[in-house]
């Protein structure tokens, strides 16, 4: 189930992952799954309501599960209409890095580093955001 607005579990500060175990294994592929109902291309784990720092995403019928994301860089802007599962029904602009470098755990542990850019940069920002209880709308962009 998807936590909607005014959930605290969407602000507060998600917690690293120590060890990854068979449970978390699990919970990415519930994330995954949950994502794929609701037709999303992200799920961040506070949006089902647990305070972990675990993403999924499906971006050009690639497949991410990031645990522990940490972008080191960002660079440029883009600005496009943003939704979010967490919040049904609105839309809006938002700038967001044109690229981003990130790196995380895979689900197996190991070290990952990639660079992305344009639909999954946004998508890896808009995700990463909801670990740090950051959620779109926060971000609109003005006009
Ligand atoms: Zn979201």
């Amino acid at each position: 189930m998807v936590r909607k607005l005014l959930d605290n579990v969407l602000r507060d500060t998600a917690q690293p992952i120590i060890e990854i175990t068979d449970e978390i294994r699990e919970l990415l592929n519930d994330m995954l799954e949950t994502m794929e109902i609701n037709n999303g291309v992200g799920l961040a784990a506070p949006q089902i309501g647990i305070s972990l720092q675990l993403i999924v995403i499906r971006v050009d019928g690639i497949t991410y599960k990031l645990v522990n994301p940490i972008i080191l860089k960002e660079k440029g802007l883009q600005s496009s209409d943003e939704g979010c599962l967490s919040l049904p029904g609105k839309v809006g602009k938002v700038w967001r890095p044109e690229k981003v470098v990130i790196t995380a755990l895979d689900e197996n542990g190991a070290k990952i580093k990639f660079t992305a850019h344009k639909n999954l940069a946004r998508v890896i920002s808009h995700e990463v955001d909801h670990l740090n209880g950051i959620l779109f709308t926060d971000k609109l962009r003005e006009f």
